[in-house]
């Protein structure tokens, strides 16, 4: 037990994006695909041992840690359980108003009238503010921790599965909300989800994952209408169309997501991908741009150009922050 060698679970590994102002991006992909790793990586929740988040020009990792919390008030978490990321022992009020306190932001009366304020914005009451967490259903507990993330008027909300644990009828009234809220604050989403729907329903652009890497991305309706990584296309057929006469032929994946602690050699979806070339088991494929905004991992589009990350950022879009 004691020769053993230590190893490495890479959850994300090499990927590049960018993020514009008022955008919305999706990150979807499998459990375990490294989406929400990413997400939080970004907001230094957990440390990467390498790479760069650039915020508006300014590379967050570059910081001390309190530079970087004077961004991470511009940059917010929603997480994707209302019911275990509430304090059940605090009211309402002084769960929204953390942010404000701990960044020492206005005296007592003013985070009062600013929680107030906050909380009318995603459809709760004044008299909700007394209450605790437990008082509350699923969809109104969402609604508080949405406040929370926007008190301190952030640039940035991630939204990590901000839909999963909530019954469905209730899920479209908070995918609504968030895009209202995205709309009237000016705000920038990364939206982090398993479910495909979800993100077609409230992204701009969006970016599958796979084991850790970006296998696609591309704008909201081309990659719908137009998927073009293998795995991208088994993903969306496995979506229900709900029109009767409509069929689309199903894609079947064959075996699990191999253990990001050993990842295939080459591309990492050859084990389970049904188009693989010998070329695949050898050499993980590039990046390349294979339309306006329209990126993919893979083999099959060798002769697209290849597609380098500016730097600082990503692939340009409306605003890069
Ligand atoms: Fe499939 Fe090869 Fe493309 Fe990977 S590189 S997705 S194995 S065709």
């Amino acid at each position: 037990m004691f020769s053993r060698k230590k190893e490495y679970v890479r959850a994300v590994d090499d990927i590049s994006f960018s993020l514009g102002s008022r955008e919305t991006l999706g990150l979807v992909g499998e459990s375990g695909c490294g989406k929400t790793t990413a997400s939080r990586a970004i907001l230094h929740l957990i440390k990467p041992t390498s790479g760069s988040v650039w915020f508006e020009g300014r590379n967050l990792f570059a910081m001390s840690h309190r530079q970087r919390q004077e961004h991470r008030r511009r940059m917010q978490i929603i997480f994707q359980d209302p019911f275990g990321s509430l304090n059940p022992r605090l009211t309402v009020e002084r769960i929204v108003e953390e942010p404000l306190s701990t960044h020492r932001i206005g005296d007592r009366r003013e985070r009062r009238a600013k929680v107030e304020e906050t909380l009318n914005l995603v459809g709760l009451l004044p008299e909700h503010m007394s209450l605790f967490p437990h008082e509350f259903s699923g969809g109104q507990r969402q609604r508080i921790t949405i406040a929370r993330a926007l008190i301190s008027n952030p640039d940035l909300v991630i939204a990590d599965e901000p839909v999963s644990a909530l019954d469905v009828s209730v899920q479209a009234q908070i995918l609504n909300l968030l895009k209202r809220l995205q709309r009237d604050l000016k705000l920038s989403f990364i939206v982090v989800s398993h479910d495909l729907a979800v993100i077609r329903h409230i992204s701009h652009r969006v970016a599958v994952m796979y084991l850790g890497q970006i296998a696609e991305l591309a704008p909201v309706d081309l990659l719908y209408d137009n998927p073009l990584h293998p795995y991208t296309r088994a993903l969306l057929s496995s979506v229900p169309i709900s029109h009767p006469r409509l069929k689309r032929d199903r894609i079947l994946l064959h075996g699990d997501i191999p253990s990001p602690r050993r990842p295939p050699a080459g591309c990492r979806f050859h084990p389970r991908c049904p188009e693989r070339m010998d070329v695949c088991s050898k050499e993980n494929p590039a990046t390349r741009q294979v339309g306006d905004g329209h990126l993919v991992a893979c083999h099959l589009y060798e002769k697209d150009d290849l597609w380098f990350p500016s730097d600082p950022g990503g692939i340009e879009s409306p605003s890069s922050m």
